[in-house]
């Protein structure tokens, strides 16, 4: 009998929608799911780690990953090089776990076409004012890098029915709740 592989998940927000929070909460009690460290030619910010948040590297080793086809995905986002190692994705999978990816719509729809069985899931800011508070309260960008996210943000926005399923991040405690919920459902799922 073939070994089973596990599912792909692809988590998608627009910056500064609380993504990454209430990934970090439903990721530290879901042990059945391995998060895909990405790689990006983006600087780290103050409390990331190489190799734990990010691959950062820099621009002629992305560009010559590229080129060695060592990507199953990569976008540019803003101004920096984003993307998903092969190897990072398939070992996972190919090991029976299941893995969830956090990148930017784009590239959530690359993997989708690649992979239909991959269930996406897009994370919904409450509203656009709300999101320019949480990249202000940040002060991780420049003006122009927030305003970048800001634009690409309300673009982003306007994607979200293409995905499986979305959540409202009104309330913290209740976004990681469903998105726990979801995940849970997800992988527990036949076939
Ligand atoms: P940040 O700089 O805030 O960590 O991420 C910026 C954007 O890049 C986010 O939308 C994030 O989901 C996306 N991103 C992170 N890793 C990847 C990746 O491997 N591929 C793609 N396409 N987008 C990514």
């Amino acid at each position: 009998m073939a070994e089973r592989k596990g599912k792909i998940l692809i988590i998608s927000a627009p910056s500064g929608s609380g993504k990454t929070t209430i990934l970090k909460r439903v990721l530290a009690v879901t042990p059945e799911v391995v998060y895909s460290v990405s790689a990006t030619t983006r600087k780290p910010r103050n409390n990331e780690v190489h190799g734990r948040d990010y691959y950062f590297i820099g621009e002629d080793e992305f560009v010559d990953g590229i080129k060695e086809n060592k990507f199953i995905e990569w976008e540019k986002v803003y101004d920096y090089y984003y993307g998903t190692y092969k190897h990072v994705l398939f070992d996972v999978i190919n090991s029976g776990k299941n893995v969830l990816l956090e990148i930017d719509v784009k590239g959530a729809l690359n993997i989708k076409k690649q992979f239909p069985e991959a269930i996406s899931v897009f994370i919904i800011p409450p509203d656009i004012k709300s999101l320019e508070e949480r990249l202000r309260n940040r002060r991780t960008e420049s003006e122009s890098d927030l305003k970048k996210r800001l634009d690409l943000a309300v673009h982003e926005l306007g994607e979200k029915d293409k995905f499986d399923y979305r959540i409202i991040n009104v309330d913290l405690e209740t976004a990681v709740k469903e998105t726990h919920d979801l995940i849970l459902k997800i992988i527990n799922k036949e076939n």
